[in-house]
This record gives structure tokens, sequence and C-alpha cells, in this order.
């Protein structure tokens, strides 16, 4: 393993643990979902942050598949009343898509810290 897949890989934990992409000490959020100012222990400023829809995209397709597929195959095997089909997948939405939704955002925004992800800028033509 190289010092880059290394680094990487500690940045990916940082993230899904909801710790600074940098030191992987900080807090990431400062809230549920809403990302800190900088971080408390390096400093590093997350002014950069933009994971935008990424990360509900991301948790409603995995939550959707899981729900619906459960759905169908409870359907198509017990037919139960509707109200047994509310009772289950109700809890279920709730637990595919919160829990999973924080460590998704905390990985969306190591990976943009360590690829540099940012909107392009346009460049002086001095630049080399
Ligand atoms: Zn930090």
């Amino acid at each position: 393993m190289t010092d880059h897949s290394h680094k990487q890989l500690s940045s990916v934990m940082a993230g899904l643990m909801g710790r600074c992409p940098r030191c992987g000490k900080g807090k990431l959020f400062d809230g549920f979902l809403t990302p800190a100012p900088r971080c408390e222990v390096c400093g590093l400023d997350y002014s950069f942050v933009d994971s935008a829809d990424g990360p509900a995209f991301f948790v409603m397709f995995f939550a959707g598949f899981v729900v619906a597929g459960s759905a169908l195959v409870v359907e198509m095997l017990y037919g139960p009343p509707y109200w047994v089909h509310a009772l289950l997948w109700g809890p279920l939405i709730l637990l595919t898509t919160l829990v999973p939704l924080r460590p998704v955002k905390g990985l969306l925004i190591a990976l943009q810290y360590h690829h540099k992800a940012a909107e392009g800028q346009l460049v002086g033509r001095d630049a080399p």
C-alpha cells in the first residue's frame, strides 16, 4: 500500500466517522448534517464543503431499492393488508435513510477534500 492510498483510506474513514478529513480528529459536523465552520483541532476551513444533493441521492437510491424490494417480496409471498405495509415500511424507510445519511455526507466531503474537487476557476494568462 502506498502512502497515497493510505492517506485516501484514512480520509475515507475520517469522513465515515464524521471527523475532519485532514487530521481525522476534529468534528466535521455541527449538528446532524450541518458542517462546522472549521476543524477545532487543525483549523481546516470547511468553506470548501459542497456535497449538495449527492448524499441524499445515494441514500435514497439505496433505501428505495431495499424498501421497495422488500415490500414487493412481502406482497407477493404473503399479500398482507395495507396497514401491515405501513407498519413495516415506514420505520424501515426512516432506518435506511437517516442512519446512513451522515456517514455518506462525511464520506463525500472527505473525498471532495482528498481530490480537491471544486468548481472550475478562471486562470490568468500568466499562470504556468
Ligand atoms: Zn482537522
